[in-house]
């Protein structure tokens, strides 16, 4: 029988778990900073009796990322990981290193069924979701290994977060539990291919966290072209969606938008997609695109992304370009997993 994940568990459902036991139901609490803390074995969990301990193990499954690979950049202060699950699948993450304190960001589904062609993560298909003890245990991984505090999270490793959304809702849950993880919900970012009534729903949630929109295109045919989610949302569909979110949460909304070369960096596309959000409350994150070896993608050019910046601040539109970070040991989405399925 597969063990149950207990880092799926809220504080209540281990309450329950205790009382149906016939345990004190303080030992929940006490179970609880210990998941959170990230041991590895339920021996670490020290005040707790011994009988109770060996209950946990015959029970539940604790430690179910396991990090079996790490690369750092030479270049800048990226490291990347790749996790085993408990069923032998593997999914990635990296770790950011930045003034302010520690980014992760980390994976939602073995591979992705999104099918945007200029991703990697989505090549083999999408295997089976995460769940959200699974999303939880690629944090505790790097905090045990590294001895370190994550204070930012970003979901945008591989697979598609609202495609998963019981398990990602749980997650933020856990995550942000003042009882428990406690990190605060604007330390979260959620980025999503545009699923339009997941956004609504999670707006109705009312969660304080970041919204990407990995947009890449503002006219419907080449978006639908590069991004097949689009035939299913379109661009007003999915306009709507963010209005309605930041209205619902009053946060603003970041559009990513990929510039590949040739393809969605010209400028009449820039002035497609400032017309599209102009007077949105959001902003714009310029990504060069990582080169995938799969497709016959190349970057943008520094100087069409200056000018592609340009003509959206002339639509009073604010927009930063990412750094790239990790260039060198593979980070965009999906390539490291595909090396190692590979190799
Ligand atoms: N499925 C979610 C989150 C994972 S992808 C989403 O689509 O947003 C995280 C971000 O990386 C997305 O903006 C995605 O479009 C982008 N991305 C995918 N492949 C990339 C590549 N080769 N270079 C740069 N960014 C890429």
């Amino acid at each position: 029988m597969q063990k149950r994940d207990i880092r799926s568990y809220s504080l209540e459902a281990l309450e329950n778990y205790m009382i149906e036991i016939g345990e004190k139901k303080f030992r929940a609490k006490q179970l609880y900073g210990w998941i959170v803390k990230g041991i590895q074995s339920f021996d670490e969990a020290v005040n707790m009796p011994k009988g109770l301990r060996v209950k946990l193990e015959e029970t539940f499954l604790l430690d179910n990322v396991k990090i079996i690979k790490r690369l750092s950049s030479e270049k800048d202060q990226t490291t990347k990981f790749l996790y085993e699950l408990w069923d032998g699948h593997v999914v990635e993450g990296v770790l950011m290193s930045y003034k302010h304190g520690y980014s992760i960001c980390v994976s939602t589904q073995v591979g992705c069924r999104m099918g945007c062609t200029f991703c990697a993560s989505t090549l083999g298909g999408m295997v089976r979701h995460l769940s959200a003890g699974e999303i939880m245990g690629q944090l505790y991984a790097v905090e045990v290994a590294l001895g370190i505090k994550i204070s930012n999270i970003v979901l945008m490793g591989s697979g598609e977060p609202l495609d998963n959304y019981e398990a990602v809702l749980q997650f933020l849950k856990l995550v942000n539990d003042p009882a428990g993880y406690n990190l605060g919900m604007r330390h979260i970012t959620l980025s999503t291919c545009g699923i339009a009534d997941k956004i609504e729903a999670l707006a109705d949630e009312n969660l304080q966290l970041t919204l990407a929109i990995s947009l890449h295109c503002a006219n419907d045919a080449e978006r639908t072209a590069l991004m097949p989610i689009n035939k299913k949302y379109n661009l007003e569909r999915l306009m709507a969606a963010c209005r309605y979110y930041t209205e619902k949460t009053n946060r603003r909304i970041t559009f990513e938008y990929g510039l590949i070369a040739g393809v969605n960096d010209t400028p009449e596309r820039a002035k497609e997609l400032g017309m599209l959000i102009k007077g949105m409350l959001c902003h714009v994150n310029l990504i060069p695109i990582n080169q995938v070896v799969e497709r016959n993608y190349q970057p943008s050019k520094e100087a069409s992304i200056a000018a592609f910046k340009k003509i959206l601040e002339n639509y009073g539109i604010t927009t930063t370009i990412r750094r790239e970070l990790g260039s060198d040991i593979n980070a965009a989405c999906g390539q490291l997993r595909n090396d190692h399925l590979e190799g």
